[in-house]
């Protein structure tokens, strides 16, 4: 039996990646889910057409999430959405997927501060405002599931700053956690290892054996493994977590 079954759901960043695999798993499970992108339409296009293809209900909404402006306009769109479809505009799941990285990592001497500020735009700025904006939709009983990184467990110096918007996505998820509660909107935090996300550098052989032996299970975690976190956090099953940090690094935090 579908455990999302009539529910809706938001995911940033579903065209590709963790992302697309959440909302994959989440219209398997009956929800009908927003399928957010920045600039990758033909990718937010596929994620839509491979749940249709499995028998579920999916639409894409754009949004460039460094720019406040555009949240206004993914809430016009989603609420649009939400009612074409359902008669109505509630959001029973958030997902605040959406994140970017400094690619191959900067040396902390050399960030500038206009990556900085990119980076905390994208990854913490832009999911409290969502956050903030989607609270009006979110009935009581909803779900918000917000992805960091073990590199706010492990240190990169590479990664300082990203692990740093990680960090702040993770209080996020801890004091809205206390401040919904009284409505029994669960708040959570997914942290994701090494996973598979399509992109180039999974296809080094070189690299993929090196990012292997990060994980216990010595392999490199599928979008599918994360995803299926996320799921369980958004169902009935999970109503008494909250607050929480689900790891889902494939131990890659045992030491
Ligand atoms: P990904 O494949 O790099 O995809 C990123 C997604 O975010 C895309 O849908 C992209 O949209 C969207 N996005 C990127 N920049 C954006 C912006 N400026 N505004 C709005 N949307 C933007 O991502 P992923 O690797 O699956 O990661 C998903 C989440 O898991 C992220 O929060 C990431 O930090 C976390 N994580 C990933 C790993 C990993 O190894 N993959 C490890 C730890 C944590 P477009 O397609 O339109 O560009």
């Amino acid at each position: 039996m579908e455990k999302l079954s009539g529910k809706t759901a938001l995911v940033t960043g579903s065209s590709r990646g963790i992302g697309r695999a959440t909302a994959a798993g989440l219209a398997r499970e009956g929800a009908l889910v927003a399928v957010h992108y920045a600039h990758n339409k033909q990718a937010a296009q596929e994620t839509v057409e491979l749940i249709e293809k499995n028998g579920g209900s999916a639409f894409a909404v754009q949004a460039e999430l460094s720019v406040p402006e555009d949240i206004p306009q993914l809430f016009r769109d989603l609420e649009a959405g939400l009612k074409e479809r359902t008669g109505q505009t509630t959001l029973d799941i958030l997902v605040n997927n959406a994140a970017e990285t400094l690619l191959g990592g900067t040396a902390p001497e050399e960030v500038s501060a206009e990556q900085f500020d990119k980076l905390f735009a994208v990854n913490a700025k832009a999911p409290f405002f969502i956050t903030q904006r989607a609270l009006g939709l979110i009935p009581d009983g909803g779900r918000i599931i917000n992805i960091s990184s073990a590199l706010t467990r492990v240190a990169s110096p590479p990664q300082t700053v990203y692990a740093m918007t990680k960090g702040a996505i993770e209080q996020l998820s801890l004091h809205f956690a206390r401040h919904l509660a009284p409505r029994g909107i669960t708040v959570n935090t997914v942290v994701p290892g090494i996973t598979d996300n399509g992109s180039e550098i999974f296809k080094i052989p070189e690299v993929r054996e090196q990012m292997s032996q990060v994980s216990a299970f010595k392999r490199i975690g599928e979008p599918e493994e994360v995803a299926d976190v996320v799921v369980f956090l958004a169902t009935d099953e999970a109503r008494w977590i909250t607050g929480a940090s689900l790891d889902a690094t494939g131990g890659s935090l045992l030491g």
